[in-house]
């Protein structure tokens, strides 16, 4: 079937007709066309594959698909969000594909995945994919390619242990996990043979053109959008961003050779242009990016940043936002605390929060949007107080200006220095403490659902074990019960939700991870979680008694410390 989602599409490549022996391959987004589609990571790799005569690739999301081969010798899936998971194993079984890997035989195609969820920590999905790409796809997805042919008349076994020694691809097959005890830590993990590497590298491309929209649609969920990604990763290294950390060193895209030819090319097609990256305004030429979309002829644009610094919103960049039809700006500010600031590394200044408020209100825009966290490690009732005295302050500073604060829980993330803290029990209070706090004085307060967060950080931290209880949870509606049915049922088998969600780890223990190598070393990140501390233990000086390392944040925390066994 051929839908007509795809006749609303406005091509900027010219795909290439395949040979006739060419590699069918799906490629697939686990989500609706609309989401799918407005991926810039899902819309760039598809038209590499279908640049290539050597692959006859086939798009395939829940709602909609090109026609499908009739035999398909890969499929890939492209991850940008955990959730995801359950249309991925749907659409395996819609495709007649076993959703273990260890069900699959040589008549099967091969299931790959990446993105940045799969890059992140793969663990937890490890049992369903045959082989998992970490890290950019600019080089990665070639060499995929390169290397199956090779071997594409082979057995399967054969191809998984070629597939293995492409530097970022990683078969999690090939890698034997042992635990302490059935429901404890991990004990080892090693390669199954000696020629498989011990350690994965995640893949960094060093190219100064970065990703652009290949397709433009309507139908995408950011109608007509053409996207430029300006940056890559984040210099700023907030110790719990996985956005800097998982993706450095922070790369900028060239304003001559790369931004604006590729931006002329889009506003050929639309007139709406969407900056994305971790932190857009910290490209060195943003300014003459500015300049240039200032132009008269550009009046039409309607313009979307994805990220703003809030020690870059100046008048200058409110009033071009403004005049090109975005009405709001969010920034992130993490806390109204210095102390937590400082903690997390984000170098900022309540007066420079300020100050970017009425420099958006005096640039004509009409709403600012801050955005925090709870839970944050070291966070104490007082942090939060501060918070809400911050909006208040701000609310009288640049009065008019709908504010509203965005509030997340904070959730650790692997490869970055807070990987090993637990999520606190107690953030879920601190979010209704916000809400009680900031509603009556007219400042609109967004939480996001504290559950979800549970979830998210026990995919997060995540070992393979995790795949059984992922099957379960599907099987059992997908809900937060389905979660804690699914626990229940596998009881003694895995540890429990607390082991993975809320529990500081020690700094020995072998990380479901440990084998797939980020950007920084563990004994840098190990550094960095230091420094964080340190800036917690001189906090306390004079303020009582002070707190044990790995100890810190509060008691209830204290209680839910994991004891690891016989860790070394
Ligand atoms: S400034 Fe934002 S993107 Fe950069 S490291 Fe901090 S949280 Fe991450």
């Amino acid at each position: 079937m051929t839908s007509s989602l795809f006749d609303s599409e406005r091509l900027l490549f010219t795909p290439t007709t395949p040979d006739t022996n060419a590699i069918p391959l799906i490629f697939a987004f686990p989500n609706e066309y609309s989401v799918g589609i407005t991926s810039l990571g899902y819309q760039v790799i598809w038209a590499t594959l279908a640049m290539r005569d050597d692959v006859q690739v086939s798009r395939l999301f829940t709602d909609t698909h090109e026609q499908l081969p009739r035999k398909s010798e890969i499929v890939g899936f492209s991850i940008s969000w955990e959730l995801d998971y359950v249309n991925i194993l749907n659409l395996l079984e819609s495709l007649e594909i076993p959703i273990w890997a260890a069900s699959r035989n040589d008549s099967h195609p091969i299931i790959f995945g990446g993105g940045p969820v799969l890059t992140a920590n793969p663990e937890p999905f490890a049992d369903f994919f045959d082989v998992i790409l970490l890290g950019d796809g600019e080089n990665l997805l070639g060499n995929l390619i390169e290397a199956y042919k090779e071997v594409r008349n082979s057995s399967r076994q054969t191809q998984l242990q070629r597939l293995a020694q492409v530097p970022g691809i990683y078969v999690p097959s090939l890698y034997e996990v042992e635990y302490h005890t059935r429901d404890g830590a991990i004990k080892s993990i090693q390669p199954i043979s000696p020629e498989i590497p011990a350690v994965v590298q995640k893949q960094t491309y060093r190219g100064n053109t970065l990703s652009a929209s290949t397709v433009v649609t309507e139908k995408a969920a950011w109608e007509n959008i053409y996207m430029v990604e300006m940056v890559r990763s984040c210099p700023e290294m907030c110790r719990f961003c996985l956005a800097s950390y998982l993706t450095l060193p922070f790369r900028t895209a060239s304003l001559e050779n790369s931004l604006i030819p590729a931006i002329e090319r889009g506003l050929q097609v639309t007139n709406r242009l969407g900056l994305l990256g971790a932190s857009v305004t910290q490209h060195p030429e943003f300014e003459a990016l500015l300049d240039y979309i200032s132009h008269p002829k550009y009046d039409d644009v309607r313009l979307s940043i994805a990220s703003v610094r809030t020690n870059t919103v100046t008048v200058q960049l409110a009033k071009t936002l403004a005049q090109r039809d975005t009405r709001s700006l969010t920034i992130a500010v993490e806390s109204g605390s210095e102390k937590i600031r400082q903690i997390v590394n984000k170098k900022l200044h309540n007066d420079e929060i300020i100050q970017a408020a009425i420099n958006a209100k005096a640039g004509g825009l009409t709403g600012l949007k801050l955005y925090g966290m709870a839970g944050i490690p070291g966070e104490s009732t007082e942090d939060l107080e501060q918070t809400v005295a911050m909006m208040h302050t701000i609310k009288k500073a640049a009065p008019g200006l709908r504010l509203t604060f965005g509030c997340s829980t904070f959730v650790p993330k692997a490869h970055t220095p807070f990987q090993w803290l637990g999520v606190n029990p107690q953030a879920e209070k601190r979010l209704q403490f916000l809400q009680k706090q900031l509603k009556p004085k007219g400042i609109e307060f967004r939480p996001e659902s504290y559950n979800w967060s549970i979830i998210q950080a026990l995919l997060s931290r995540g070992d393979r074990r995790l795949s059984q209880l992922l099957q379960l949870t599907r099987n059992f509606g997908d809900s937060l019960g389905s979660y804690k049915r699914a626990f229940k049922q596998l009881k003694g088998q895995i540890p429990d939700l607390n082991f993975y969600v809320h529990a500081d780890w020690s700094a020995e223990q072998i990380l479901p991870w440990s084998h797939l190598q980020g950007p920084l070393p563990q004994s840098t990140l190990l550094k960095h979680l230091a420094a964080a501390k340190s800036y917690f233990d001189s906090s306390q000086k004079g303020s009582g008694e002070m707190r044990e390392m790995g100890r810190w944040g509060d008691e209830e925390r204290i209680s839910s410390h994991y004891p690891i066994p016989n860790a070394q």
